[in-house]
């Protein structure tokens, strides 16, 4: 039977640090950590995703500045918006919640982000400094797999890691800093033809899809640890992985449940990534 990683006990020690950076970035400069959130159109899943983020920023004395548009702004509207935020220096990090509107483009919205402010780490600078392991504004949820794996002192360094997905804020750079700690990263994705012969190889398995229970017990290499970054909602409206829990928890060594793995940590980085904005952009102003 597989240990539990748990997200929520990496999240809190993320948290109580970025609380103590907070604090300290008060006392030695008076200045606050600001979050812009712009939420643009009327989605109640983002709806309930924003209020969380704000929630956790309130919760860690990070301030928020609320951009919301029930009726949805237009592109030139949103790119105005987000070409203000760049030159207001009381905001630190701007994080745009995605799904936008319909017709308005959402790679030309995150590519007009000052990329200092960019704490989402959805920028091609920043995913470009990520691939040349550069220092940059890692993105979120790959962050806090990161942090899940350290935490947990998982070994990577000369190991098979093998990631299932290859979105632009998931799959390509958690396999990036993987192969950073010195992994050996294989990729899969949906056009992978034998998906269990990647699989199966891997020490470590990361799974992005989106696709309720792919990853049954026969994908797991006998001892792996699997991290399952899914969320997907079940008619019931319950919540689960991509992973086959109770399958895959019989073979493998270690593994993140749904709820309560990944996800938290993914918000506890996105303050992570705030308050290191506005250090760096008060260094860069000193
Ligand atoms: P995405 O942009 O839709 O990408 C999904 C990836 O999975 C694509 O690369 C796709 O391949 C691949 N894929 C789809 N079906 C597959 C299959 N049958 N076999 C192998 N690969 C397959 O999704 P995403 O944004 O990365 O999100 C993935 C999941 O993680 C979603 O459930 C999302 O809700 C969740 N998520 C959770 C957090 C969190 O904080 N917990 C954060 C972000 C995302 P192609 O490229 O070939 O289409």
């Amino acid at each position: 039977m597989a240990n539990l990683l748990d997200g929520r006990e990496v999240a809190a020690a993320i948290r109580q640090q970025v609380a103590e950076d907070v604090a300290s970035l008060q006392r030695s400069s008076g200045v606050t950590p600001t979050l812009a959130v712009v939420l643009s159109g009327a989605d109640p899943t983002s709806e309930i995703y924003v209020s969380r983020k704000r929630e956790a920023a309130k919760a860690l004395g990070i301030q928020t500045r609320d951009y919301i548009f029930p009726d949805g702004l237009s592109q030139q509207g949103t790119l105005e918006l987000v070409r203000e935020l760049n030159e207001e220096k009381g905001v630190h990090g701007i994080l745009v919640q995605l799904p936008l509107p319909k017709g308005v483009s959402e790679e030309r919205i995150l590519d007009a982000i000052d990329p200092a402010k960019d704490v989402d780490g959805f920028h091609p600078e920043n995913l470009g400094r990520l691939m040349l392991g550069k220092p940059t504004m890692v993105p979120c949820t790959p962050a806090g797999i990161l942090a899940i794996l350290d935490h947990y002192k998982i070994e990577l360094s000369g190991r098979i890691a093998a990631v299932v997905g290859r979105s632009r804020i998931v799959g390509k750079p958690i396999a990036q800093l993987l192969l950073a700690r010195d992994a050996t990263v294989l990729m899969a994705h949906s056009r992978t033809g034998n998906l269990l012969a990647i699989t199966r190889q891997a020490d470590v398995l990361v799974v992005a899809t989106g696709r309720a229970g792919l990853i049954r017990a026969k994908h797991v290499k006998s001892g792996a640890v699997v991290i399952d970054v899914g969320v997907n909602r079940l008619p019931g409206g319950s919540l689960t992985g991509d992973v086959d829990f109770p399958d895959v928890v019989q073979v493998s060594s270690a593994i993140t449940p749904v709820p309560g793995g990944v996800g938290p940590t993914t918000v506890a980085m996105l303050m992570r990534n705030t308050v290191r904005a506005c250090q760096q952009q008060l260094c860069a102003s000193a």
